[in-house]
């Protein structure tokens, strides 16, 4: 019986991995078709000035609009699509979508218009021109590098690469700005902050979903800003959704602010109205 048991659980178990490869294999097939026939949006969410609330930026985050499976989310695709290297040509697509919205919006809206865009490491690592294409790209399309800012992690940082070193210098040469996202919850070492030139910390929506006067968020929110700032960094809270955290943040001194507080992030044609709302005079 106990071998018998022993049989069943082995063959649960090889089905189940075996399941799971399928499914990451179908997912793999389905990006890649994703890729060629163009099922990838970019949504904007607003990033607000902490003291008026007014939208003065935007991180671009993508979303796929899968044939069957409607709106996915890039928590269920982008760790998959970076092991298949398909973040690629998903991360080439990002850059030139991104570099037609800021164009537009700059027209259209404020000449000084900037978007942020999340930058995978494989992208940096990669000896596929992605990077230097792209700002090439950006120039000729008469867009200064001031136009995005560049959202990469600590991990990035980690591995200190001479390419990941040259592709830092590119961007800095070329007017693009960086910022480190997701700051506090990676492998952080404050010497990274000083040693590449970052422009915007943005503070992990961990810590402020548990901010409150009296927590130890608050303290190591406080720090963070004014570590920053100290070093000429501005700040970006993330995942702000109540007054109370908006409150205690301006308090704080926080330069930026994202969170559905403000807005989720919407298609181009509703941040659009965003701005365009923004425009009309109070009443
Ligand atoms: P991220 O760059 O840290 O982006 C912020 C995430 O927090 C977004 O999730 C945003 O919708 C969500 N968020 C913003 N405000 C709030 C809030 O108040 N409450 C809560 N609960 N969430 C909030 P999203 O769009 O699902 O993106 C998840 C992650 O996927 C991003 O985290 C980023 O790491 C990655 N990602 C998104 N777009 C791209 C892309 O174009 N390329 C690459 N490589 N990664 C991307
Ligand atoms: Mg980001
Ligand atoms: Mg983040
Ligand atoms: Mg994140």
């Amino acid at each position: 019986a106990a071998k018998q048991r022993g049989r069943n659980c082995f063959q649960y178990f090889t089905r189940e991995m075996q399941e799971e490869a399928v499914t990451r294999m179908q997912l793999i097939a389905d990006l890649r078709r994703g890729v060629s026939e163009h099922q990838f949006v970019l949504y904007y969410q607003p990033q607000v000035l902490m003291v008026d609330r007014s939208i003065s930026k935007a991180e671009a985050l993508i979303r796929w609009q899968h044939p069957s499976k409607g709106l996915v989310m890039p928590d269920e695709f982008i760790s998959t699509a970076e092991e298949s290297n398909l973040i690629l040509p998903i991360g080439r697509w990002v850059l030139e979508e991104a570099s037609k919205t800021v164009q537009m919006l700059q027209q259209h809206y404020d000449p000084d218009f900037q978007l942020s865009v999340n930058i995978s490491p494989i992208q940096f690592e990669s000896l596929d021109s992605n990077i230097s294409t792209w700002l090439q790209q950006l120039s000729s399309m008469g867009l200064s590098g001031q136009s995005v800012v560049a959202e990469i992690t600590e991990g990035m940082m980690m591995s200190r690469s001479a390419e990941i070193r040259e592709k830092m210098n590119a961007f800095k040469t070329a007017g693009v700005q960086v910022a480190l996202d997701d700051f506090g919850t990676g492998y952080s070492s404050l010497a990274y902050i000083s040693e590449y030139d970052i422009d915007y910390l943005k503070i992990d929506q961990y810590f402020v979903k548990n901010l409150t006067l009296s927590s130890d968020a608050y303290m190591l929110c406080k720090a963070i800003i004014m570590m920053a700032h100290n070093l000429g960094i501005k700040v970006v809270a993330e995942g702000i959704e109540t007054e109370q955290q908006h409150r205690l943040l301006l308090d704080l001194g926080c330069d930026y602010g994202q969170g559905y507080l403000y807005s989720k992030a919407v298609d181009l044609g509703a941040f659009e109205q965003l701005l365009h709302d923004q425009r009309l005079p109070a009443e």
